[in-house]
């Protein structure tokens, strides 16, 4: 059938002239003949995802709770009650982060998102920049600065090392960096590292303290104001249990004055804190101008979790983590496992890395869990693939029945998959 429209504009055009039109059918024909690709036979079929128990470093299993907030009406994302929910979603952040930090916010994205955010905004081409690399993250943020123009300086560790001050010191004096990049949580490793004093030596050496938090926040304890940390940010999926998606970032007035005192642009528009400030209401002009369209869902499930972690409490939330994986710690070792951390109190409580056993291929005994059990853990990252298996167990799934859900299906995978002879 065509279109009414079309046909009529054929006749009028007939009366007008006087003229017959001999191939107009033709014409559109052609034009209505334009989609050649039939739509494909997967998109005719419903949806189906297995449910699946998420052990591994994230995303992790989404609370119902949380599932129903971001399945809430979307509204539009310049609407008042929108700036309302962002506002709320600002001071979870501060909260979670313990920062009164007004330049506070979450990313429209997944962590690399605030990586890259943070990164593009304090540092401008030229500039001298130190990462410590200890696993994957600091390799990742090296490789973004690089890529933005910057004068890239590393110090390297195998997966699990970890630098003491004295190092950081030598090497902020040597280098004189104008960012100073740390993860945290380590998850590709397992390890948490020490952070107490180095956002003094940054402060000392005239150079910003950025820290990655996105397997550790709401799982062990860190204080941004108090640690003197100037940037931190987290991810979503981890112990706050939110969909993949958003990123909080927290921006002191050190890192601000940095980056609103630049003689360049940031290199990306989407991730330009002069218009994301504006966005979410940070730049105390009166309006709100449209940069993107926030990921409304994501914002609506984000702020829920973060409005759990505010019910829970953070020392509850840092105390119940230490508890499970203590108690995880101790099954695994009990069924012959040996901790890839040696040291307890560098082991991250939310991403536990067990050393690959003697004798097993480490991708069957994770494919032997899927398939029988349902349970994804993972293999290592970056380098410490092939070293390590990773069990995350954090925030919903942070209790002793899935521990003991992981022991049960590790203990069936080691029973099952052949062992090599060495
Ligand atoms: N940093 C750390 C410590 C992480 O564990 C991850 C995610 N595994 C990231 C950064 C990157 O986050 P995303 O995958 O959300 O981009």
């Amino acid at each position: 059938m065509l279109p009414k429209t079309l046909v009529s504009r054929c006749a009028l055009l007939a009366q007008q002239t006087g003229l017959e039109c001999t191939r107009p059918c033709k014409n559109l024909q052609r034009a209505m003949s334009s989609v050649n690709i039939p739509p494909p036979a997967c998109m005719l079929r419903p949806l189906e995802v297995p449910y699946r128990y998420l052990f591994g470093p994230g995303p992790s299993n989404v609370p119902p709770r949380i599932l129903a907030a971001g399945a809430r009406p979307i509204i539009g994302h310049l609407h008042k009650e929108m700036y309302e929910i962002m506002n709320d979603i600002k001071q979870g952040i501060q909260y979670a982060f313990q920062t009164n930090n007004h330049m506070t916010l979450a990313m429209s994205g997944s962590g690399h998102t605030a990586m890259e955010c943070a990164v593009f905004n304090t540092v401008e081409p030229g500039e001298s920049v130190l990462v410590s690399v200890n696993g994957v993250w600091g390799e990742r943020v090296a490789e973004i600065a690089e890529r933005m123009g910057a004068k890239v300086h590393t110090m390297v560790k195998s997966p699990g090392g970890y630098f003491t001050n004295e190092e950081i010191e030598k090497a902020l004096a040597k280098h004189k960096p104008v960012l100073f990049f740390l993860t945290h949580g380590e998850s590709s490793a397992g390890l948490a590292h020490p952070v107490d004093g180095v956002g003094d030596l940054c402060h000392r050496h005239n150079c910003l303290f950025l820290v990655d938090s996105v397997a550790s926040l709401g799982a062990s304890p860190l204080l941004m104001d108090q640690q003197k940390i100037d940037i931190l940010y987290t991810g979503s999926q981890k112990a706050l249990n939110a969909p993949p998606g958003t990123a909080p970032i927290s921006f002191n007035t050190r890192a601000c004055h940095k980056m609103f005192n630049r003689k360049t642009k940031p290199v990306s528009y989407l991730l330009d804190m002069t218009h994301l400030s504006n966005y979410w209401g940070n730049d105390g002009k009166p309006a709100r101008e449209y940069h993107h369209t926030g990921p409304v869902s994501g914002f609506f499930a984000l702020r829920e979790s973060l409005a759990i972690l505010a019910e829970k409490g953070l020392e509850e939330s840092w105390r119940q983590h230490r508890e499970v994986a203590e108690y995880l710690w101790k099954g695994l070792e009990d069924l012959g496992l040996k901790l890839f951390i040696k040291d307890k109190d560098l082991r991250l409580p939310s991403v536990t890395t067990i050393s690959i056993p003697d004798g097993y291929d480490w991708k069957e005994l994770l494919a032997y869990m899927i398939k029988h059990h349902q349970m994804e853990m993972t293999g290592g990252l970056g380098p410490s693939i092939g070293r390590v298996i990773r069990v995350g167990l954090m925030g919903y799934n942070c209790s002793k029945l899935n521990a003991d859900k992981a022991l049960l299906a590790l203990a069936d995978a080691l029973k099952h998959c052949p062992k090599r002879k060495a």
